[in-house]
Formats: structure tokens, sequence, C-alpha cells
């Protein structure tokens, strides 16, 4: 079994990225960080993207270190090594403290794990047999959830703080060890996948906005490398003729990884 990488990462203009990519060896991990909201601290000093940061290094210690552990067991491992670092000031039970969405994939020699947390996405191509796709939406399912509009239409805070990390809500990576059990995983038998695309949701929305498929988005990385699915979400995000009718930002940071899987 052969293993490549491609990854690309991109911030939205004028900001940090708060996105964050690692791969190692049969694995490769995109996380999103969970944004603040104007006025609110979500208890915490820490920038989101240390935290961001910080969950990306337990992260890669736990997969590079423990191989053979569950994924659900490697990113509680991680929130809690997160949750440690920060300072003792830090109020963690804030249901707005930081965190981040995210999407891990690890290839075995008999099968390939994914756990995905959050509007993070993993697609794997089966070649023939078409794209298993694992999209965490419950965010976009909220029942009755009140929108607010401003400059960028969004939940109001004090809506979030009821549903984040909630049973019946969503959940993100952070500050709630339990995120890790109320994830996405799945494992599919390896020689059934030849390619699989992981990516944040700032690369996502090129399905999600903007009707391509994920064929498409499969073909271009092939034919022009990760960099141009940045560059595509960018220009149909300047061609968008109504940007404001999406909930969240009109331009995202945005990250792909692409593992590719060869028998040699
Ligand atoms: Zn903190």
């Amino acid at each position: 079994m052969h293993i490549t990488y491609t990854a690309a990462t991109t911030a939205a203009p004028n900001s940090a990225n708060e996105d964050h990519l690692a791969v190692g060896d049969g694995w490769a991990l995109v996380l999103d960080g969970a944004g603040r909201y104007p006025g609110e601290t979500g208890g915490c000093i820490h920038p989101i993207t240390w935290v961001v940061a910080r969950l990306g290094i337990h992260l890669s210690s736990c997969l590079s270190q423990q191989p053979e552990q569950p994924l659900t067991t490697i990113a509680r491992s991680a929130v809690e090594a997160t949750m440690a670092d920060h300072d003792a000031t830090c109020d963690l039970s804030d249901p707005l403290s930081p965190g981040a969405t995210g999407a891990i994939v690890r290839v075995r020699k008999d099968r390939i794990d994914w756990l995905v947390v959050g509007d993070c996405a993993v697609v794997i191509d089966r070649g023939q047999d078409g794209y298993t796709t694992v999209i965490d939406d419950r965010v976009d399912h909220l029942p009755d959830a009140p929108i607010v509009e401003g400059r960028v239409r969004t939940y109001s805070p004090a809506y979030v703080a009821t549903v984040r990390n909630r049973p019946g809500g969503f959940w993100v990576l952070g500050a709630v060890p339990a995120a890790a059990e109320h994830a996405l995983v799945g494992t599919l038998p390896r020689p059934a996948a030849t390619q699989v695309l992981l990516c944040s949701d700032g690369i996502s929305r090129l399905t999600e906005r903007y009707g391509w498929g994920w064929q498409d988005v499969m073909a271009l990385h092939q034919s022009a490398g990760p960099e141009s699915l940045i560059r595509a979400v960018r220009e149909s995000e300047h061609n968008d003729p109504d940007p404001q009718r999406w909930r969240g930002k009109r331009h995202d940071d945005a990250t792909v990884v692409v593992i590719q899987v060869t028998d040699a």
C-alpha cells in the first residue's frame, strides 16, 4: 500500500486562518475553528487559532502514538488534553467556549476509518461505486433556529448557547469531551477506496452553495491540484449575486486534504 497526500489551506481575505490541517503516517485531519460571536468571550482568554492549534497537536500526537485506538477515543483524549492547556481563569463550562469542527481519516491496510464532527466533510472515492460522503449537517437542521440578520446571517449567540454540545443540538471539539462520542464515525473496507478528501466548510460550499458535484471537485483536484479548489471557491464567492442569502460568512477559511491510496 502506498499513500500520498496533497493539501492546501488559505484564510479568508484579511483574516487569520482558523483552519488547521495535519497529515501523518496513514492519517490526515482538518479542523475549522468555531469562531467567537462579537461581544462574547466564551469564558476563555485564548484566541481561536490557539485552541485549534492545541487540538491539532493533541490529535496528531494521539494518532501517531496510539494507532490502534478508536478515533472516538483519540478525539476524546485530544479534547481533554486541550482543556488542560487552558489557564485556570478560563471557564470551560461556558457553552460558547471556543472549539473546532473537524474531520479525521485513518487509512489501514484493510480499512479506512473516519470521524466527522461539525461542518467539516469527508468524501471517499470508491471508483465505479461512486462517492461516500460524510457531512455532519446537524447545525443546519436545528429546530426553529432563530436567524439574526446583520452584515452576516447567523444564529443568535443566546440560542447557540442552548444547542451547542447538547443532545439534539450540534457538537464541536474543544471543551466537552463527550462531543467525541457524538461525532459521526464509520469504516469502509480499504480496497474499495482509491482516494479520500477531507475539507472544511470553506471548500464544501462548492457543493452546498454553488452547485458542484463531488465528482467535479475530485476532477478539478486531479487535474490542477488542491490550490485550484480554493481558487474555485474564491471565484464562486466573488461571482455570487446575493451572498447575504447564506447563513455564514461571504468568505471563509478554506482547507482541503486529499489522500491517495495505491496498492504497490
Ligand atoms: Zn482559554
